[in-house]
């Protein structure tokens, strides 16, 4: 008997996400036999979910929100991107049985923005508002593309400048408070705040979304987002949200652990038509 490979995304909640379909979509694409689940997994259970998990036969694992912090802890190995943004979405098993954590966070984003979008960030003065995981996560694929500067804003100014810190050898970034936007422009702003989630918003000043600039939203909704919104009254040439993220991180992992990758344009159209239904 052939046995299906299996997947699962670990979360707390978990109930939304969207991971299962996705990865479905892309099987179903690409041809491949896996099943994929998700699991509600709080974060003082995620050792033994996992243990257990790969004992089990599991092949590969996703983790979210609040489990990427662990999830870098328990890889026995990690990819560099990983080892940089100190979180790990992405679990897999090796030929030799141990377990590789990388991050596809910030290669989604890019994707998202650059091949999907026609957005350059070479040159681009980039202001990224929240200093938390994901902000983390997408610092090193965003500085591979040479952005003129990225400044981090966030409501705990600390956090903001020790990212920047962490960051400081791989290109021109700095970390600040929200009082220290006054009378500076951005050509990219992207909300990495949770603030989405509760419809709320980040304080900005006015102007600060430099002529065509684009707004994105890590978060996504079947709604616009508060960010979006702002976006949108700022004139913004694009004011996008995550989901275009969400399914490039997630064939970026597809790839990890198949081999394949699958096309993207397609999964995206079809979640985008069931929101707007
Ligand atoms: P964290 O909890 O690690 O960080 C949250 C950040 O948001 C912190 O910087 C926090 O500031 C800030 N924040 C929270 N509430 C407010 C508010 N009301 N006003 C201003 N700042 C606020 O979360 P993550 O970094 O993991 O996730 C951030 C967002 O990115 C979420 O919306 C998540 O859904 C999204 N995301 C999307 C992905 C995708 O594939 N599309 C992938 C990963 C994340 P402080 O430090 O002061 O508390």
């Amino acid at each position: 008997m052939i046995k299906t490979d299996r997947y699962a995304v670990f979360g707390h909640p978990i109930k939304h996400s969207k991971s299962p379909r996705i990865h479905q979509l892309f099987a179903e694409q690409t041809g491949q036999s896996l099943e994929y689940t998700a699991q509600d997994v709080p974060a003082e259970q995620f050792n033994t979910a996992v243990q257990s998990f790969f004992a089990a036969g599991g092949k590969g694992l996703n983790c979210t929100v609040p489990l990427k912090g662990l999830a870098w802890a328990f890889a026995d190995r990690k990819t560099e991107r990983a080892q940089l943004s100190q979180a790990v979405n992405t679990l897999a098993v090796q030929a030799d049985g141990a377990i590789l954590g990388d991050n596809t966070d910030g290669q989604g984003l890019v994707t998202d923005l650059t091949i999907n979008h026609a957005i350059t960030l070479t040159g681009r003065r980039i202001l990224i508002l929240g200093a938390g995981g994901a902000s983390r996560g997408i610092m090193g694929p965003l500085l591979e593309q040479v952005p003129r500067a990225i400044v981090i804003a966030n409501r705990t100014v600390d956090k903001a400048i020790d990212l920047a810190q962490a960051f400081q050898n791989k290109g021109a970034v700095s970390g600040c408070g929200f009082d220290d936007l006054q009378n500076r422009q951005f050509d990219l702003i992207l909300n990495a705040t949770s603030a989405s989630l509760s419809d709320q918003l980040p304080p900005l000043p006015d102007a600060i979304l430099a002529e065509n600039g684009v707004c994105y939203d890590l978060a996504y909704g079947n709604e616009p987002t508060a960010f979006v919104r702002w976006g949108l009254r700022q004139n913004a040439a694009k004011s996008l949200d995550g989901l275009g993220m969400l399914v490039e991180q997630a064939a970026e992992a597809f790839f990890i652990w198949r081999g394949v990758r699958p096309e993207t344009r397609p999964v995206i159209e079809l979640l985008n038509s069931e929101r707007r239904a």
